[in-house]
């Protein structure tokens, strides 16, 4: 056996065994019962330092020094093994986990402090939080800047600088959009009977429109959505508001698009390191072109409309055109989760900057909660009223996840470009999204972005799909077409 082939058995089992885990995670948030949840940690606690020493076993550097690759999957096999190892060799393993105890602490403290809208009780724990993952960034950069470290763990090969300056670019705009747009009259959302069970049949319906397999897939509820798996096991959840129908149907095409994308990946590499979504940015795409840009699109729209009233008579809105307009409708908030297209970004970037300000050590934890609320009210134009409808409302930062908000915007980027290709390919698309039918798009997606899996870096997945760098114009342009259109100056 030669060592390429040893480290790819050894791999196999590895991901088999993180499959496993993976599913226990899923069953903790659908299935398990109430009273398992000690029992359920000490389960996970297991699994994951069983883990851990696998992927930290020294005869992985041996086999990566005297592996050959046979071929191109085969030398990003061993790039993406050989990535992994090094981060977490880097880090020490009491740093490891004291991180863990921290954040399975934290949790339940920011959890705490967002009930009673009480930034200042969290304040000391986020410190501790935000003072070892600075450790943690400074072993992995090695060096380098230590947010970047960070931000590699969701986006390899981003850098802040990068992202800072995509960013930059979109910020002027979308404020003023969202200003102009708003300062109209808010639209009403729909209003109507919408039992649970249809609505669960009906986004069940349109997650096989856009191609998910459920035959390899399947649809439970959860608080909150999400999608888990890879290869022939991915599954994905929703969740039902009685009198918002929407939430429903698009988290659920939301969480298609990223269960489609794991489905999507070249049989030839599942159960590798290969055989999954490269990024949370390129993962991010794929829910977001199948939710927005063909999900919330003009044409679907004109399906949905059909279908909607089928299913649930009459919803409060006078005909196609006030449905397209009330799906794509603005509104003003606090929630980055309830935010629609255009403001969703500003969200994001908000938590960008302070999040990368808190790393660099520029801003304290104890300044955070004012440094948001003046961030929120430059951009949204209104005041921040509590803690739990700004800096404690999102959960990232008290299990530890800096740098991965960047990823959400990322992603829109990525859609943004994507979809300005696949439209170029394909000048008929309309007429089949008006019969409900995306299958064009998504066969153009899976074939150039799902299929490949891990086999490029994230950036050279969406340059390679699109026939150039990714940037942020494609997605500024559609905004402000779309938006411009619905909500005239
Ligand atoms: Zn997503």
């Amino acid at each position: 056996m030669t060592a390429y082939d040893a480290l790819m058995a050894y791999e196999r089992e590895t991901q088999a065994l993180g499959r496993v885990a993976g599913r226990l995670s899923w069953d903790q948030e659908t299935m398990m019962p109430r009273g398992a949840v000690e029992q359920r940690a000490e389960e996970m606690g297991a699994m994951q330092a069983m883990m851990h020493a696998r992927k930290t076993d020294p005869r992985i550097g041996e086999w990566l020094e005297d592996a050959r690759a046979p071929d191109e999957a085969g030398a990003a096999q061993l790039r993406l093994i050989a990535h992994q190892f090094e981060r977490l060799t880097r880090v020490p393993s009491d740093l490891t986990r004291a991180l863990a105890s921290l954040t399975s602490r934290s949790q339940s403290q920011w959890a705490a402090a967002r009930a009673e809208d009480d930034f200042a009780s969290f304040a000391p724990t986020l410190e501790e939080v935000v003072r070892l993952k600075r450790e943690e960034g400074a072993a992995l950069a090695d060096g380098g800047d230590v947010y970047d470290a960070l931000i590699d763990d969701y986006e390899p090969g981003a850098s802040a600088a990068h992202l800072a300056a995509i960013f930059d670019e979109m910020r002027p705009g979308l404020v003023k959009l969202r200003a102009s747009a708003l300062q109209g009259i808010e639209r009403a959302p729909v209003s109507g009977q919408f039992a649970p069970e249809v609505q669960v049949a009906l986004a069940r319906e349109l997650a096989e429109r856009f191609g998910y397999d459920l035959n390899r897939g399947r649809i439970d509820m959860a608080v909150h959505p999400f999608s888990s798996g890879s290869g022939d096991d991915v599954r994905i959840t929703t969740r039902v508001s009685e009198d918002d129908p929407f939430n429903c149907l698009y988290s659920t095409i939301h969480e298609v698009g990223h269960a489609c994308y794991e489905q999507g990946v070249d049989p030839a590499y599942h159960m590798t390191p290969v055989g999954q979504g490269v990024s949370m940015g390129v993962h991010e795409s794929q829910s977001r072109i199948y939710e927005n840009q063909l999900g919330r699109s003009r044409a679907f729209c004109h399906f949905l409309y059909g279908r909607m009233r089928d299913a649930f008579g009459d919803i409060g809105v006078a005909d196609e055109e006030a449905f397209y307009a009330t799906v794509n409708r603005l509104h003003r908030g606090y929630i980055r989760t309830e935010a629609d297209e255009v403001q969703y970004n500003l969200h994001i970037m908000l938590r960008f900057e302070l999040e990368r300000a808190l790393i660099a050590g520029d801003l304290q934890v104890r300044d955070l909660e004012a440094a948001w609320n003046d961030r929120f009210k430059a951009d949204f134009g209104y005041d921040v009223d509590r803690a739990s409808n700004g800096v404690l409302q999102d959960v990232h930062w008290s299990v530890g996840l800096f740098g991965y908000f960047p990823t959400y915007s990322l992603g829109n980027v990525y859609a943004g470009c994507l979809h300005a290709a696949l439209r170029k390919d394909l000048p008929d698309l309309d007429d089949h999204l008006a019969e409900g039918d995306p299958s064009a798009a998504t066969a153009w997606l899976r074939e150039n972005v799902q299929r490949h899996g891990g086999l490029y870096e994230p950036r050279e997945v969406i340059a390679r799909a699109c026939g150039q760098e990714p940037s942020a114009g494609p997605l500024m342009t559609y905004l402000v077409e779309k938006f411009g259109a619905l909500y005239p100056a």
